[in-house]
């Protein structure tokens, strides 16, 4: 026999678990009855190429047994069992990365959720341990010979032995406090199944081991004919009618599934015949985890073939970016002795995930319609990886891009609004959606290259989410028009008319600030590529803009974060002629005059949201200023 510690973590965390759970206790036997369910997924799935593992021929099933006088419940699976290096690494670590990561959410959320995050950090057997101070595991792995016993009463580390279990699956004893026995009883027992396990597609039964000597001829047949039938009804809630599932049911399942603490943000059951035959449901949740960001995060949806599970990592069935999705897909078309590198490439998984994927946009684009509300929650949790479908998904891009929503200069902070919302309201004669990338909505906000913009009465959407800039090359044109940057190239406002008048002044302008656009342009010729008269200022003294082609500075910036080479592009300074301190500077002579370019310069940098390069000089240069005064 060998005894261990638990790891000091899990010790820590398991006294957390058992000691600051109040209610819901009774989530254990959800937990440990998902787990028998697994476990036989896993057998039988194992069992379609290796006819070994079934050679029993037995009857899938899932047993509670209660024993009124030991105080003992048992729940006992026939499904993969475990060896000896499973039982120490499955039940004896965890993760200490997970465990890190639910302290933290411990932290967070107070002490009001706490049963809903066990099962999240994949610690859903030590849930036994709410209502059990003693917990005996028996398991004998299917094409092994040899059973292990694993014991622990928690707060003692746990043993591991030999055990004397004849037949495969796995058994787990809760040894129940003296205030949980509640749970022995066949009704407790019965409504905890209905109300979290029904779907389990194995038959889940309750028996009382410890009959009384003086049992009543009446009370015998009852008992029998209770036991007899299973606790769960066992039909897959995606098989049944939308009409017939109550929405806690479809919640429970949605638990069940994906660990989710809280229910689905929305439920979309469907199916389809004809060609391909399938029947889905699927679920949007609430909120996105961190792992949707991770690269190779590699959760998909579930997949049955004919009622065999056949894996939950099926990323085949949807694009990436709707791997926010989850549920399970169920067809009777695919062969059940199907690989993975078979599937990739199945025209039949093909059609199921272009009907899935065009599933979701119309549900999405039916939510868009009918509650404008909802629909932004699910924009605010979702809506950047919505977006990486525009840039990948060339099929769906047109569909994507109606979903999509920007906040824009003209519109209240906070607010988000749809392309074709700002095509609607675009100005007479303008052509073009003008955007304006920048790191933080306040800034943008702000920007001095939107006021020209203002001026002709063009609304600017505002990419501010990281994902905008990549996404700007992507979007190309919506109804007809093209996406256009404010703060690159030449950007022309109003009719043609209003244009050449613009371009008439500013060549008179430019003509006037000869000399000193010459000035500037040698005393900032280590920054700049040019310096020339503005058409988009009206407010602003100066202002910096790219190249047509060229990447925003905060791509620059965290292009080089991710200690990428970029090499230096020097942009073009735009002053506005008509604004008072451009005319003053212009006047200045010598240093004055340098030390006012210098600041100039600083100026357009900070009013756009970029650092300045020296903050040093700067600073010396302003407070110079001020003591001229
Ligand atoms: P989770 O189920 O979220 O992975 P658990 O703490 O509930 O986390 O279980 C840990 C692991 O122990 C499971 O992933 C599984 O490999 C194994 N396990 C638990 N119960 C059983 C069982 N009845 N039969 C076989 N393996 C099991």
């Amino acid at each position: 026999m060998k005894t261990s510690q638990f790891k000091a973590e899990i010790a820590e965390m398991l006294d957390l678990v058992v000691n600051s759970l109040y209610s819901k206790k009774e989530i254990f036997l959800r937990e440990l009855i998902s787990n028998a369910s697994d476990a036989i997924d896993r057998a039988k799935f194992l069992g379609l190429t290796d006819k070994s593992i079934v050679a029993d021929g037995s009857e899938w099933k899932i047993q509670i047994a209660a024993d009124k006088g030991a105080k003992t419940l048992m729940i006992s699976d026939n499904g993969i069992g475990m060896d000896a290096d499973e039982l120490e690494r499955n039940l004896g670590t965890i993760a200490s990365s997970g465990t890190k990561k639910f302290r933290e959410m411990l932290k967070e959320k107070g002490g009001e959720s706490l049963p809903e995050l066990i099962g999240q950090f994949g610690v859903g057997f030590y849930a036994a341990f709410m209502v059990a101070d003693k917990v005996t595991v028996e398991t004998r792995k299917r094409g092994t010979d040899a059973s292990f016993k694993w014991e622990s009463s928690m707060s003692g580390g746990y043993t591991i032995s030999d055990g004397d279990r004849d037949f495969p699956g796995t058994s787990i004893t809760l040894h129940l406090r003296d205030d949980q026995l509640e749970y022995l009883d066949y009704w407790r027992v019965s409504d905890l199944v209905k109300k979290y396990s029904d779907f389990i597609a194995y038959p889940v039964t309750y028996r009382q081991v410890d009959i009384p000597a003086d049992e009543k001829e009446d009370d015998r047949k009852s008992r029998e004919e209770r036991e007899a039938k299973p606790l769960n009804t066992m039909v897959a809630l995606w098989k049944r009618a939308k009409k017939d599932v109550k929405q806690e049911e479809y919640d429970e399942f949605y638990k069940h599934l994906t660990h989710d603490w809280e229910a689905p943000f929305e439920t979309v059951p469907f199916g389809a015949e004809g060609q391909v035959e399938f029947k889905a449901l699927l679920f949007l949740p609430k909120k996105p985890t961190m792992e949707l960001f991770m690269p190779n995060q590699k959760r998909g949806l579930s997949l049955y073939v004919r009622n065999v599970f056949i894996g939950d990592d099926m990323e085949m069935l949807l694009p990436s970016w709707l791997r926010f999705v989850k549920g399970v897909v169920d067809s009777s078309d695919l062969p059940l002795n199907v690989s993975r590198e078979m599937l990739q490439d199945d025209a039949i998984v093909q059609k199921i995930k272009s009907a899935v994927t065009s599933k979701v946009l119309s549900t999405l684009e039916d939510m868009k319609k009918k509650d404008a509300k909802k629909y932004d929650e699910f924009f605010s949790s979702f809506g950047t990886i919505l977006k990486e479908g525009v840039h990948t998904d060339w099929e769906n891009a047109d569909r994507i891009k109606k979903l999509v929503k920007y906040p824009s200069a003209r519109s209240d902070a906070g607010k988000r609004i749809f392309l074709e919302d700002y095509v609607k309201d675009m100005a007479s004669g303008q052509k073009d959606i003008y955007y304006l990338i920048s790191e933080r909505e306040e800034d943008a906000r702000k920007a001095p290259q939107l006021e020209a913009a203002r001026k002709h009465g063009c609304d600017v959407l505002l990419f501010c989410d990281p994902v905008d800039e990549f996404l700007s090359e992507s979007l190309r044109e919506f109804d007809g028009k093209k996406f256009v940057d404010v703060a690159k190239g030449d950007v022309a406002f109003g009719s043609e008319a209003e244009q050449k008048a613009e371009k008439d002044a500013n060549e008179k302008a430019t003509k006037e600030l000869g000399g000193f656009i010459e000035a500037v342009k040698k005393e900032l010729d280590a920054k700049v590529s040019d310096v020339r008269v503005s058409t988009r200022l009206t407010d602003s003294p100066c202002c910096l803009v790219a190249k047509e082609n060229a990447l925003s500075p905060s791509m620059v910036r965290m292009m080089r974060a991710m200690k990428n080479e970029v090499p230096e592009e020097k942009r073009i300074l735009e002053l506005n002629a008509e604004h008072p301190l451009v005319k003053k500077v212009a006047a200045l002579k010598g240093s004055e005059l340098s030390d006012a370019i210098a600041l100039l310069y600083d100026a357009a940098l900070i009013a756009e949201g970029s650092p300045v390069t020296d903050g040093a000089r700067f600073t010396k240069l302003l407070a110079d200023l001020m003591m001229r005064q």
